[in-house]
């Protein structure tokens, strides 16, 4: 541990936190740039949104939320407007404060006049989301599922998800919600670190009982019963996909603004829990996405009261290390020069083959032992082959992967969602100063200018008030007054507005992906005219 930082390079950093530790400029590091921030529930839930508006339908394993303060009165006219045309509605609503953890602050309402409006929620931004009344029981409780998932890369978008995970459960019998038990906790939330203050928390070394469990033992009860667990595999796939594809356009405006490309910089990936709640019917419902997943292989015992003691904790093993052993050999840095020195050793043989034979029989049976050994291999010595001769592959005798990829492997799938990344390239491409997140105005009317957007229907003066209007509206909300301008969510809320007006009568999906192959034909346009202009 170097809790002050270090001069001497690394292969791999291991944050406790954020990416913002120190100064960074080779190897990989465990964290995303903005990542925590992403995640947060408020921009979850904005970004899902986001992803809501142009796919209703992919985008529907995410409860429908608003943003509190500011929304609480679209939230009360919409529920309103939900319960005149259905009164047999009778709806339980969530009220997470954002940036809260570990169930910290959270309740459940019948009404939305029953949100604490007084103080907290303003000084407290939350998210009030619609309660998943009907989740899936095992032995009468209500659980939920963690899932690791490693984001090794973003461009290319490169993901992974661990095979077993945990089923972390209630300790009181689920009981749908009324007004009478609203506030037991123990009923309506699944959080280990609320749960495991319960008399009737059961910490157990078997992975198929107590009130912390694998999944893979929650799989086989189903199975056992007679539920498609194939299905429920793949589209708890579909949901992780296509959440992280709701997260990278904004990762990727904070990627360049931290690491601008063409500067010497690390490579990030980063182990996200994903928390995931089953509904009766199998269908699986995002709760929420956490930066920080506790890889905590312990649990606290209390042996006399106010006395603890840390016990291992076999379920959290079993899942745990193999997530971080698989991460490591994921990343691993010699596995790409042992790559690379292979393909080198390939062509030499080649070479040495054709020119030395004599040669080839003293090196070729070292080679042959040492595929995958060390980069000094090719001029390694008598005493050097020795020890290399025998020396095996590091991952001989591991285990095979827990982590299994699921992005590019199912791109061809998923690759239509991704507008959202195409509009983020625009606005990355005209942001101009590097380390920057926010568009100016200039920014907005080059952009506006060089993919021919204005016309006569669209005077300049028109899209400066577009500019205004939106940025004044988003910097309004208090996201980030760190900087001025143009925030990726205004620019995705104006470049709507555009698509809207241009192309009338498609789908809102169409007439984004319309106007972005508008733009995106008229830049390279321009580049290919500067380039012929460059030459001559
Ligand atoms: P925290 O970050 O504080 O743990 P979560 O969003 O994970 O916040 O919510 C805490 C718990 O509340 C979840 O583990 C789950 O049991 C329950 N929960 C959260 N959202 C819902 C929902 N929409 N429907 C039903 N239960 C929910």
């Amino acid at each position: 541990q170097f809790p002050f930082g270090r001069r001497l390079p690394c292969d791999i950093y291991w944050h406790g936190v954020s990416f913002h530790d120190n100064d960074i400029f080779s190897g990989q590091v465990n964290k995303f740039p903005g990542m925590t921030e992403m995640v947060r529930k408020i921009t979850l839930s904005r970004a899902v949104r986001t992803m809501q508006d142009l796919f209703p339908l992919e985008y529907n394993f995410y409860p429908r939320s608003w943003i509190l303060p500011e929304e609480f009165p679209l939230f009360v006219a919409e529920v309103r407007m939900m319960k005149d045309s259905d009164p047999s509605w009778k709806p339980t609503f969530i009220v997470k404060p954002d940036g809260g953890c570990q169930g910290d602050g959270i309740y459940l309402i019948k009404d939305p006049s029953d949100i604490r409006l007084t103080g907290s929620i303003q000084s407290r931004p939350a998210v009030v989301q619609e309660y998943i009344c009907k989740p899936l029981l095992v032995d009468k409780l209500k659980f939920d599922i963690r899932l690791y998932v490693l984001l090794k890369s973003l461009e290319p978008l490169e993901i992974y998800i661990a095979k077993d995970g945990l089923s972390r459960f209630c300790t009181e019998p689920y009981q749908e919600p009324t007004l009478k038990n609203l506030h037991q906790v123990f009923m309506h939330l699944t959080n280990y670190s609320l749960n495991i203050h319960s008399g009737n928390f059961i910490h157990s070394d078997n992975v198929n009982t107590g009130s912390k469990r694998t999944f893979s033992s929650i799989l086989c009860r189903l199975s056992s019963r007679g539920a498609d667990v194939k299905k429920l595999w793949s589209d708890i796939i579909s949901l992780v996909i296509k959440t992280i594809i709701a997260l990278t356009p904004e990762l990727k405006v904070y990627y360049q603004s931290d690491i601008p490309a063409g500067k010497p910089g690390p490579t990030c990936f980063q182990i996200l829990g994903f928390d995931i709640l089953l509904m009766k019917n199998l269908k699986p419902m995002l709760l929420e996405v956490n930066a920080n997943p506790s890889m905590r292989i312990e649990h606290e015992q209390e042996l006399s009261p106010g006395v603890f003691k840390n016990v291992p904790s076999p379920v959290d093993e079993e899942v745990k290390v193999a997530v971080i052993r698989d991460t490591l050999r994921l990343v691993d840095p010699q596995k790409k020069k042992r790559k690379d020195v292979q393909q080198h050793i390939e062509s030499c043989k080649s070479k040495i083959n054709i020119r030395y034979n004599y040669l080839m029989c003293y090196r070729c049976q070292t080679v042959e032992h040492v595929s995958e050994a060390n980069e000094e291999l090719l001029d390694a010595g008598p005493a050097d082959r020795r020890e290399y001769g025998t020396t095996k592959s590091p991952e001989a005798g591991l285990p095979s992967l827990c982590l299994k990829q699921v992005f590019p492997k199912y791109a061809k799938q998923f690759n239509y969602l991704r507008l959202v990344d195409r509009v983020a390239a625009l606005f990355i491409r005209f942001l101009g100063v590097k380390g920057t997140t926010k568009l100016g105005p200039t920014g907005f009317r080059t952009f506006v200018r060089n993919c021919k957007l204005s016309n006569s229907n669209f005077s300049m003066a028109s899209v400066d008030i577009l500019y205004i209007d939106i940025t004044r509206r988003w910097n309004s909300m208090g996201i980030d007054h760190k900087e001025s301008g143009m925030c990726l969510q205004a620019f995705v809320e104006a470049f709507f507005c555009l698509a809207q007006k241009k192309y009338k009568s498609l789908p809102l999906h169409e007439q984004v992906k319309s106007l972005i192959d508008f733009c995106e034909y008229h830049l390279a346009a321009l580049d290919e005219k500067r380039l012929v202009c460059g030459r001559g």
